[in-house]
């Protein structure tokens, strides 16, 4: 009998441990599980907030250009900070494109369907953060409708491109013998008034990429973009040609003393600029001859842009010169500044031959 009821308290002896384990298993778990419950609301709150600061970026940074210099630096840089880097090749891209000038296009239509360029032709992808900044330098004089079709064209390209980029059209004011480089160390010199950046594109008016993964953005090495022009039948006209479209970093620009202020007329700035770039060491960089095809946009030569007899002999002296004349001592006046929707043109006096 003894025996028994020692049997039968140490049974409800263990049965009640094992009541007092689950009941504290219970509890834990029930702990746990409203714990967690207080989380994800905090969660959702901190991804909202993220997401809102996300949208906030779009808009801010929209509504910030080109007043950037409305906001500091440093509030710049923090909300830089929390978009991702731009891939290097964009999944917006499509490849060839059709090019052709039969219907003309005007400015209000370009505006229309472009609707993210802020005024003086500014733009940065909403969507991450742009890997370069690209100012696009245009030498130009009475060439309107040109310019229109580079616009036209040009401005989906870059967006796709996802570049933090500006467009300046360098007007030559007065009727002097045209000067394509002076106006394209100008168009340097004046972006970088604006804006840091790190990039710059030198285009003529009227030469359109048939191709949007021809990238408008700088390389390792100078970059030549108009390799394969209609004009020239597809193709390089000579190896060493560096003319249309090309681009080139700030410390490669700066390496070379950037461009000749002293080529008037048609002719040779391109082959000197060709002649500066290898003297110092560099190579030309090129996109393949697919890739790099470009349409020319035909036209007449300009009146005072007749060809320059004195270039072959600039061509042959680069490396004596190059020191003396360049951005060093690039000296010009601005006469006006027009902040147009699609781009920022600069009229300039650029003095005479
Ligand atoms: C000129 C260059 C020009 C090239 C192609 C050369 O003779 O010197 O300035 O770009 O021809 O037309």
């Amino acid at each position: 009998m003894m025996r028994d009821s020692t049997v039968n308290f140490t049974v409800l002896h263990r049965t009640c441990k094992l009541l007092v384990l689950l009941c504290f298993l219970h509890i834990s778990v029930t702990l746990i599980f409203y714990v967690r419950s207080l989380e994800i609301p905090f969660a959702f709150a901190h991804n909202r907030r993220q997401n809102h600061s996300a949208k906030n970026l779009q808009t801010t940074v929209k509504d910030s250009l080109p007043g950037e210099r409305n906001l500091s630096f440093d509030t710049r840089t923090t909300i830089a900070k929390e978009l991702e880097k731009c891939p290097e090749t964009s999944p917006l891209l499509v490849g060839p494109l059709r090019i052709e000038f039969s219907a003309p296009v005007s400015l209000d239509m370009v505006i229309k369907e472009n609707p993210n360029i802020q005024k003086g032709g500014r733009f940065k992808p909403g969507e991450c953060v742009a890997l370069q900044k690209v100012a696009i330098i245009i030498p130009f004089r009475n060439r309107d409708e040109h310019l229109r079709f580079w616009l036209y064209y040009l401005h989906p390209i870059l967006q796709r491109q996802q570049l933090d980029y500006g467009v300046y059209v360098i007007n030559q004011d007065g009727e002097e013998v045209f000067n394509r480089a002076k106006l394209l160390n100008i168009g340097y010199a004046e972006a970088l008034k604006e804006y840091d950046y790190d990039c710059f594109v030198f285009s003529d008016v009227d030469l359109i990429p048939m191709d949007d993964r021809n990238l408008y953005k700088c390389f390792s090495q100078p970059r030549h973009l108009s390799v394969s022009m209609d004009k020239f039948g597809f193709r390089l006209p000579y190896n060493q040609y560096f003319g249309g479209v090309s681009s080139m970093s700030k410390e490669q620009f700066l390496k070379i003393n950037g461009f000749p202020n002293n080529y008037w007329g048609w002719g040779g700035e391109d082959d000197d600029i060709y002649n500066r770039l290898s003297s110092k060491g560099m190579s030309i960089s090129r996109p393949s001859g697919a890739v790099g095809r470009c349409r020319m946009i035909r036209h007449d030569r300009d009146k005072k842009n007749e060809d320059n007899p004195q270039r072959f002999d600039r061509i042959a002296h680069t490396r004596e010169t190059m020191n003396k004349d360049g951005i060093k001592t690039l000296s010009y006046k601005v006469v006006r500044v027009e902040k147009e929707q699609l781009y920022t043109k600069i009229t300039v006096d650029v003095g005479k031959k």
